[in-house]
């Protein structure tokens, strides 16, 4: 499909944020939203690379609230969109082994009752059963959420892709863009290998690049690439299909059933900025050890894959969700810090709204608009993995 000469919105980036607001947009109406994704497929970057977590338990309220809605949509994704996402509900437990993360949990667990999530919290004695193969050495206490669980971020991504094009958006691939025309403090036009598109209004949704195209309108996006990796085991027989989602909080490590096999990560803390994808073989050595002193059965597994992809970091591992005050007509989607596919559904719904109706209406968005940072009012998600 050639590059067409002008759009009423053009979105950069097709990964879950893109794709979403894609959909989204064309839902509300906008017939002539056109996307632009530099890979030739969807979804190849931080989306096809993430763990597919989707959970309810998180720190902060704004984050709790766009969990509930995202995760109801993913709950209705099939019925909506004809495509299955292979979600499944095996819950998220948390294992907390320090008195301060004990006590941020208590709190966590509090104000996401108080919004009508029904986490539980969980006294060693009552882990066990749960998890009968993971050693609970240091566990001081856990919490719960049946609710929260897995789905397929590929899936999720092919369907918004095709869901937007029934309703008549253009995505495209192998556009990359180069520049954008700022002109009389408005956007004007997308500048791509491909040619140009005019267009009053223009979405970043490019996650971990999202700094390197605000710097295309002269404005500061503060996210950066942090490099995380992953490894799946093959199969391991004894692994109970209903194995929750299984966090040690303290070191960051996480594991939960894939196919056969298991998929575990683990976040190097001291892991720098930067664009680089390649697998750090010596930090996956530390990762698997505590995997396995967690998870002591993963030594009897062989190794069937490995990948590294880049979580989109802001200063208060909270999204930059919004319209960039300083440059009418462009808006951010993206510095979801390690969260971010299960927040696509809902982000891409609340950046339409705010694009098509002047503000969001279904959550209020403005505590992640970006002037937040200028204006000192961050909000810091404690609940990061
Ligand atoms: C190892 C790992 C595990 C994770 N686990 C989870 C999890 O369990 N649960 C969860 O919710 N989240 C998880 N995440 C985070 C999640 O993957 C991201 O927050 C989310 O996918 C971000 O989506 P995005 O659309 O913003 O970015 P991306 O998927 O990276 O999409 C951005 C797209 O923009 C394109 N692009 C960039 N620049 C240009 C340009 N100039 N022109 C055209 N196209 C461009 C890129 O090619 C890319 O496809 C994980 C991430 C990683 C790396």
């Amino acid at each position: 499909m050639d590059l067409p000469k002008t759009a009423d919105v053009v979105i950069i980036g097709g990964g879950v944020m893109g794709t979403s607001t894609a959909y989204h947009l064309a839902l509300k109406g906008c017939r002539n939203a056109l996307l632009l994704e530099r890979e030739s497929f969807f979804g190849m970057q931080a989306t096809g690379r993430c763990a597919g977590g989707i959970r309810h338990q998180f720190g902060t309220e704004i984050n709790v609230r766009i969990s509930m809605l995202s995760l109801l949509m993913l709950d209705r994704f099939e019925e909506e969109l004809g495509q299955p996402i292979d979600l499944r509900y095996c819950g998220y437990l948390f294992l907390l082994t320090t008195e301060k993360d004990v006590a941020a949990f208590r709190q966590q667990v509090e104000m996401q009752q108080r919004l009508g999530v029904h986490t539980e919290w969980l006294e060693p004695a009552k882990i066990a059963p749960l998890v009968p193969l993971v050693n609970l050495e240091g566990v001081l206490a856990g919490t719960f959420n049946a609710r929260d669980g897995l789905a397929d971020p590929s899936s999720v991504v092919q369907g918004y892709v095709s869901g937007a094009r029934r309703l008549g958006a253009k995505l495209l691939n192998d556009v990359e863009v180069t520049d954008i025309r700022v002109d009389g403090g408005k956007v004007q036009d997308v500048v791509t290998n491909q040619g140009e598109v005019s267009t009053p209004v223009i979405v970043n949704a490019t996650g971990p690049w999202l700094g390197q195209v605000g710097k295309m309108v002269g404005v500061d996006i503060p996210v950066v690439p942090v490099r995380r990796q992953i490894v799946v085991t093959g199969p391991i027989p004894e692994i109970p299909p209903d194995f929750p989602f299984t966090i040690d909080f303290a070191t960051g490590l996480y594991f939960h059933r894939e196919g056969p096999g298991i998929l575990t990560g683990m976040a190097n803390p001291d892991q720098p900025v930067s664009f680089d994808q390649s697998v750090d073989m010596e930090w996956e050595l530390v990762h698997l050890e505590e995997a396995m002193r967690r998870l002591p059965i993963l030594e009897r597994a062989g190794l069937a894959s490995r990948w590294a992809g880049l979580y989109e970091v802001s200063p208060d591992a909270h999204p930059i969700l919004g319209h960039i005050p300083e440059v009418p007509g462009f808006y951010c989607i993206g510095g979801f810090s390690g969260h971010g596919f299960q927040h696509g559904p809902a982000c891409g719904l609340l950046l339409a709204e705010e694009i098509l109706d002047g503000a969001a209406h279904t959550l209020d968005i403005t505590p992640l608009h970006n002037d937040r940072f200028r204006e000192g009012r961050e909000i810091v998600e404690y609940n990061v993995v």
